[in-house]
């Protein structure tokens, strides 16, 4: 039988959200459909054909009634491989969102502080909100870079549970120096988070600096440099204290039989990566300099992306009249701290001409 449904728009039945939910915005960012997508940092490049024929032969072994390997024991014992770390040190999930989710359920969560350091990856203030924490968001520079006072100042200040540092950082691009990291440890900062979500694309990483006497968490992710943004998988290496907690928290089965086989396989294929990593990194030196050259303002990028601000026009409108080209860019002018500011990803080469050309058309 037939339920009978409400008048679409009725407010019947609305029920309120949390009331510290209330003012929370969520996460924005539009998909158009464009003929030149550059605006959510994705790797131009599909995955090699072995791949995905691998992943389909073993697919179609599968047995599809069992749940999945609860630990997914073969995908940490391979990535483990990969750093040359113990599996007990690797914890994964749905994309390193569902990581960064987790690690806040465990060691931050109501009552607790977050500390970020503003412009960054907006999910880490989202994420630590949802779970009921309360945010402290330290300033960078003009420039983008973190000031060691102010890392001291607000620490000190509000002795957070977690701190967060993204390097490079999204959206500015900039890679964090070795000792940043280093003075968050010595200054007690709770877990230190540091987001390599484009940790190839730089030429510095902290996972040297992990291991089981410091309270210091490596995450990373499949979506970018292993063109697997489809696939929603991400990890932590970290100390295996940390590790056992999360599993703990983490929902049973969360990590299904498809996804653990997919970034198994993708290991094979570590050379293809470093060659996608090569042309990205190559491009992106490219298009700085081309953007150098135009009345453009333009940050230092360790990763796939460049953060620009142009100097002649006002950032949103660029934004609407690239997309006038049909050239989709991230417009990053209406945040905190960026006015005017719009980040392009690296794409392919004809990608990166087509967002070029349409730029000169518009600026030149
Ligand atoms: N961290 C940073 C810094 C990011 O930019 C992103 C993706 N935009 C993520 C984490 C999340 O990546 P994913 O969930 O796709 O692994």
């Amino acid at each position: 039988m037939l339920v009978p449904q409400k008048p679409v728009g009725s407010l019947l039945g609305v029920l309120p959200v949390r009331d510290d939910l209330r003012a929370l915005e969520g996460y924005h960012s539009p998909q158009v459909d464009v003929r030149v997508r550059l605006n959510t940092n994705e790797s131009p490049f599909p995955p090699p054909v072995e791949w995905r024929d691998a992943l389909a032969a073993e697919l179609s072994r599968v047995e599809w009634h069992r749940y999945p390997d609860r630990t997914a024991d073969g995908l940490r014992e391979a990535i483990a491989a990969w750093h040359g770390v113990s599996p007990e040190m690797v914890f994964a999930a749905n994309g390193s969102n569902e990581v960064l989710q987790t690690i806040l359920l465990t060691y931050a969560g109501a009552g607790r502080t977050v500390a970020t350091f503003e412009p960054t990856y907006q999910m880490h203030a989202q994420i630590a909100r949802v779970v009921g924490s309360t945010v402290v968001e330290g300033d960078r520079n003009d420039d983008f870079t973190l000031d060691p006072a102010e890392a001291e100042r607000v620490v000190t200040a509000s002795r957070p549970s977690v701190t967060f540092l993204t390097s490079p950082n999204n959206p500015t691009g900039l890679v964090e120096p070795a000792d940043r990291v280093e003075q968050l440890l010595d200054l007690d900062a709770g877990l230190v988070v540091a987001d390599e979500a484009y940790a190839q694309f730089a030429d510095w990483s902290a996972l040297t600096l992990v291991d089981d006497d410091r309270p210091l968490v490596v995450t990373r992710t499949f979506s970018k440099t292993w063109s697997m943004a489809g696939v929603r998988l991400g990890y932590a290496i970290g100390p295996t204290w940390f590790v056992r907690e999360l599993e703990k928290v983490v929902l049973p089965y969360h990590l299904d039989t498809a996804k653990q086989i997919a970034g198994r396989l993708a290991l094979r294929y570590v050379d293809d990566m470093n060659d996608r990593v090569r042309q990205i990194v190559s491009e992106r030196e490219r298009l700085s300099e081309a953007l150098a050259a135009m009345p453009i303002d333009v940050t230092p990028s360790g990763a796939n992306f460049i953060l620009f601000r142009p100097q002649t026009i006002a950032g949103r409108e660029l934004w609407q009249r690239l997309l006038d080209h049909s050239v989709l860019v991230r417009d990053c002018s209406g945040w905190p701290r960026l006015a005017d500011c719009l980040r392009v990803t690296i794409g392919t080469v004809d990608e990166n001409d087509a967002f070029l050309d349409a730029l000169r058309e518009i600026l030149v």
